[in-house]
C-alpha cells in the first residue's frame, strides 16, 4: 500500500501548511500532533488534513518522523475554530495552533494521565471522631465543613493554609474517602434570586439547546454572577459543560473559589495562560475528555476543546483584555460568539457597561437583551457628581471638595479611594530654564519620576536611569517634577490627613501576586483608610466599607485622538464608581473636571449607561467608525520611520485595484502617534469597509500579495483585524 498523505501545521511565520507521507493513518490521526522534519531541523506541528492529494508531488514529500498516538487527537470542531481564527486574523494556522494548544500537547510528549481529583466525604468513622472529639484541630474543623456542607473535591479541600496536612491525616485515619458519586449539578449556598434576576434567568434559560445571544447589561453589583451560576447549573443539569471567560488572571481566583463553592461536585478546571505548564495541560484534557464540567479562565481558554459544550459566559464582555495584542490578535469575545454559533449553544455577554459594538447589535436585535436595572444587596447606586475645578484653587491637584468628602468619611471610619490613573511620583522631570524633559531615548515618550525609588523609568519600554541632580542641557540645579502621580498624591494626602493610613494600590505597590493579594486583605480588614490607586482598583472587588471614590484627571480621555477613548473612560468611571457603596453604607463618588456639563459625565450622573450609549453611537455613525464599519491596520516597524512608510506604500500600492474590486477603502500611511518605541519606529496603514464580509475577502487576497513582498531586512510587520485603537 502507498504512504497516505497528511497536512501539517506547523508553528512558523509562514502562511502555508505542509505536506509530509505517512504509513498506516486513519481518519482518527487528524488532529494528532506530529513530528516532522523541517528545513534542517524536525518541528512538531498538528495534523489539520488527511488530502488524497498533495501539493507537491508525492515523491516529493517527505516522511514524518513521528506521529504523538497517546494523547486524544483535537476534535474536528476545535480545528474548525482554529482555521477560523486563523483566516480571520490573518494568522499563519501553524501559530494559531501553538497559541491555543498547552505546551506539553504541542511538545507531543505523553501528557500524564490527567490525576483523579476525587470527592472526599466523611466515613462513619469520621462522623463517630466528630462527635467524641474533645481537642481543636485541623482535621477537626475540615471534617465539621464536610458535615456542613457535604463532600468536596480534593484539589478544593487541600486548598489553603494547613488545609493539605490536615486532609492527608483524615484520610489515612480513615475520617474521610473518595466519596460515591455525587451530582454535579448540586448546588450549595446559593441565595433567593431577586424578582429581577429570576426574570433575566427565565428568559436566559430559554436558550438553551441552540445558539443564541443575550446581553446580559447590569448595573454593578446587580447579581450578573448569581445568574451566571444558575444557568451554569441548568446545563450541567442538562448534562452539558459550561465554558465562564473572564477578562483578567486576577480575577479568576476570586470567581473559581466562588464557583467550586457553589458546586462542590463538579469538576471545575480554572485556565490561563499564568498556570503552570502541567496544569494547564491537565484541565485542557480533562475538557477535551469531558471529564470536567466548568472551565473558567481568561481569553485563551475560549480556545477548550468542549465535547459537550452547553453554554458560554463572557463576563465583562466589554473588557480591553479579550483582545490580545500580540501575535495572534484575536477577541476571545469574537470568538466566543463565532464557536457559540458553530457548536449551536447559548452564549450570554454580561457587563455594567457593555461595549458598544455589543449594545449596537442589541439595539439591531442579533443579539438578545436582558437588564437588571437594581443592586441584589445594597438599596442604592452611589451618588455621582462632577466637580467643576474650573473655580476652585486645587490644593497639588485635589480640590477642597474632595477633601472635605474624604475628611467625613475618616470621622465615620469608613474608606475612600482616589482614583488616578497614573503611576509614579510625577509623568516628567522639566527644566525651567532650558526646557529640558525627562525623555525616554528609546521611545517617543517620557520618563515617570519615580521618587520611592529614585528612579527615571520609561513606562513603555522599560528603560530606567538615576534622577540628575541638574539639568543635563543647562546645569541648571533647580530641576522640577511636573504633573502628578499616585505617588505624589500619596504624599499629598498623608500631608494634609496626618493621622490616616494611605495605601497605595498600583503596579509599583503590587509588583506580584502575593503582594497584590497582601494589599487586598489589607484593605478588606479595614487596615486602610484612604486608597491611592489607579485602574488596578477599578474591577470586580468589594470593599465594604468604601463609601467614597474621588476621581482625578478624567479629562484627558474625553478628546483622546483614540475614537474609543471615552467608551473606555465612561466604561472606567462606572466601574470605579461601582466600587463604592457595595456594603451596607451608600456610596457617593465625586468626579474633578473642567467640562461639568459634559455628556459623558451628565449621563454617568444618571447612571444611564442606555443614554450615553445613544450618543456615542450616533456620533460613530456619523465617523463610519466601528460597528458602522470594519476596520483593519496594517503595521510595520522599522529602524526608521522613513523604511516603514515606504514599504506601507508598497502595500498601499498592491492594495489599490483590490480594494476598488472589494469596496474598500485604503487609506495612507501614517507614523504611529507615539511612533518611537524600545528603538524601533512605527507606521500604520488603516483600512475602512461597510461591514466585517467585504473586509475579510479584501484582506485574505490582500495578505497573500503581502506574504509575497519582499521586505527590507529590518521590518516587521503584522494585520490587526477589528483593532482595539486606531
Ligand atoms: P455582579 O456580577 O452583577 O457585579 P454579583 O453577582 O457579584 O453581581 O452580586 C453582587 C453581590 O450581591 C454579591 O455579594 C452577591 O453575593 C450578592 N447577591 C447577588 N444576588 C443575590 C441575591 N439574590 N440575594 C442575596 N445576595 C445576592
Ligand atoms: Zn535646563
Ligand atoms: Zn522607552
Amino acid at each position: 500500500m502507498s504512504p497516505s498523505i497528511v497536512r501539517v501545521a506547523l508553528p512558523v511565520p509562514l502562511p502555508q501548511v505542509f505536506d509530509y507521507t505517512a504509513e498506516n493513518i486513519s481518519i482518527g490521526d487528524l488532529g494528532r500532533c506530529v513530528r516532522v522534519p523541517f528545513g534542517r531541523g524536525e518541528k512538531t506541528g498538528l495534523i489539520v488534513a488527511l488530502p488524497e492529494v498533495a501539493d507537491l508531488p508525492v515523491e516529493r514529500l517527505k516522511p514524518v518522523i513521528a506521529i504523538q498516538r497517546d494523547a486524544p487527537a483535537l476534535p474536528v470542531d476545535w480545528l474548525g475554530m482554529v482555521e477560523f481564527a486563523a483566516r480571520y486574523y490573518q494568522h499563519p494556522l501553524g501559530e494559531v495552533v501553538a497559541m491555543a494548544l498547552p505546551p506539553r500537547l504541542r511538545k507531543a510528549d505523553a501528557v500524564a494521565g490527567a490525576e483523579a481529583d476525587p470527592l472526599l466525604d466523611l466515613t462513619d468513622s469520621g462522623r463517630e471522631a466528630l462527635l467524641a472529639s474533645k481537642r481543636e484541630s485541623r482535621a477537626l474543623a475540615l471534617l465539621r465543613e464536610l458535615a456542613a456542607r457535604g463532600p468536596r473535591r480534593r484539589s478544593l479541600l487541600k486548598a489553603g493554609e494547613g488545609a493539605a496536612p490536615a486532609m492527608a491525616d483524615a484520610l489515612k485515619r480513615g475520617w474521610i474517602a473518595p466519596g460515591v458519586a455525587a451530582d454535579p449539578a448540586a448546588m450549595a449556598g446559593a441565595p433567593t434570586l431577586t424578582g429581577e434576576q429570576e426574570a433575566a434567568l427565565e428568559i436566559l434559560s430559554g436558550g438553551f439547546g441552540s445558539f443564541q445571544p443575550f446581553l446580559l447589561a447590569g448595573v454593578t453589583g446587580s447579581g450578573k454572577t448569581e445568574v451566571y451560576l444558575r444557568l451554569v447549573q441548568q446545563t450541567i443539569a442538562r448534562g452539558g459543560q459550561a465554558l465562564i471567560l473572564v477578562p483578567e488572571i486576577a480575577l479568576t481566583p476570586q470567581l473559581e473559589g466562588r464557583v467550586a463553592g457553589r458546586f462542590p461536585a463538579a469538576r471545575v478546571v480554572s485556565l490561563h495562560s499564568a498556570l503552570a505548564e502541567g496544569a494547564r495541560s491537565q484541565g485542557f484534557v480533562q475538557a477535551m475528555e469531558g471529564r470536567a464540567d466548568i472551565v473558567l479562565g481568561t481569553r485563551l481558554s475560549v480556545f477548550t476543546p468542549l465535547p459537550r459544550l452547553g453554554l458560554i459566559v463572557v463576563d465583562e464582555e466589554h473588557d480591553a483584555s479579550y483582545k490580545q495584542h500580540e501575535g495572534v490578535r484575536y477577541n476571545a469575545r469574537d470568538l466566543a460568539i463565532w464557536r457559540a454559533r458553530q457548536r449551536g449553544v447559548p452564549i450570554v455577554l454580561g457587563s455594567a457597561t457593555p461595549s458598544l459594538e455589543s449594545w449596537h447589535a442589541a439595539d439591531t436585535g442579533r443579539y438578545r437583551r436582558v437588564e437588571l436595572a437594581s443592586r441584589a444587596v445594597a438599596a442604592t447606586l452611589p451618588k455621582v457628581r462632577p466637580v467643576d475645578i474650573r473655580r476652585e484653587k486645587l490644593q497639588n491637584g485635589v480640590s477642597e471638595h474632595l477633601l472635605r468628602a474624604i475628611a467625613a468619611r475618616l470621622e465615620r471610619g469608613e474608606q475612600s479611594l482616589v482614583f488616578l490613573n497614573r503611576r509614579g511620583y510625577a509623568p516628567v522631570l522639566s527644566c525651567p530654564s532650558c526646557g529640558w524633559v525627562s525623555r525616554c531615548p528609546h521611545c517617543t515618550a517620557n520618563m515617570v519620576l519615580h521618587l520611592a525609588d529614585k528612579r527615571l523609568r520609561c513606562h513603555h519600554c522599560s528603560h530606567e536611569a538615576g534622577i540628575p541632580l541638574a539639568c543635563p542641557d543647562c546645569g541648571d540645579q533647580d530641576i522640577q517634577p511636573f504633573g502628578r502621580g499616585t505617588q505624589r498624591l500619596e504624599e499629598t494626602l498623608g500631608q494634609r490627613f496626618p493621622d490616616a493610613r494611605v495605601l497605595r494600590v498600583d503596579r509599583d505597590a503590587a509588583r506580584t501576586r502575593s503582594q497584590w493579594d497582601a494589599l487586598l486583605d489589607q484593605i478588606g480588614r479595614g487596615d486602610a483608610d484612604i486608597l491611592v490607586g489607579t485602574q488596578m482598583m477599578a474591577k470586580g472587588h468589594d470593599f465594604p466599607r468604601l463609601t467614597f471614590v474621588g476621581v482625578l484627571n478624567a479629562d484627558s480621555s474625553l478628546f483622546a485622538a483614540d475614537f474609543r477613548a471615552p467608551e473606555r473612560l465612561f466604561q472606567q468611571l462606572m466601574q470605579v464608581g461601582g466600587r463604592a457603596g457595595r456594603g451596607e453604607l451608600p456610596g457617593e463618588v465625586m468626579i474633578q473636571t473642567q467640562y461639568p456639563d459634559h455628556p459623558l459625565y451628565k449621563c454617568l450622573e444618571a447612571h444611564d449607561f442606555a443614554r450615553y450609549a445613544a450618543l456615542q453611537l450616533a456620533e460613530r455613525k456619523q465617523a463610519r467608525f466601528p460597528p458602522y464599519a470594519a476596520n483593519a491596520l496594517l503595521f510595520a516597524t522599522a529602524p526608521e520611520v522613513a523604511i516603514a512608510i515606504d514599504w506601507l506604500k508598497e502595500a498601499r500600492a498592491i492594495a489599490a485595484p483590490l480594494a476598488q474590486a472589494f469596496g474598500v477603502q485604503v487609506f495612507d500611511p501614517v507614523p504611529m502617534r507615539m511612533v518611537r518605541l524600545a528603538r524601533r519606529e512605527r507606521a500604520q496603514l488603516l483600512v475602512e469597509a461597510a461591514a466585517r464580509p467585504a473586509l475579510q475577502a479584501f484582506l485574505t487576497e490582500w495578505s497573500r500579495h503581502l506574504w509575497g513582498l519582499r521586505p527590507p531586512r529590518e521590518l516587521r510587520w503584522h494585520l490587526d483585524v477589528d483593532p482595539a485603537e486606531v
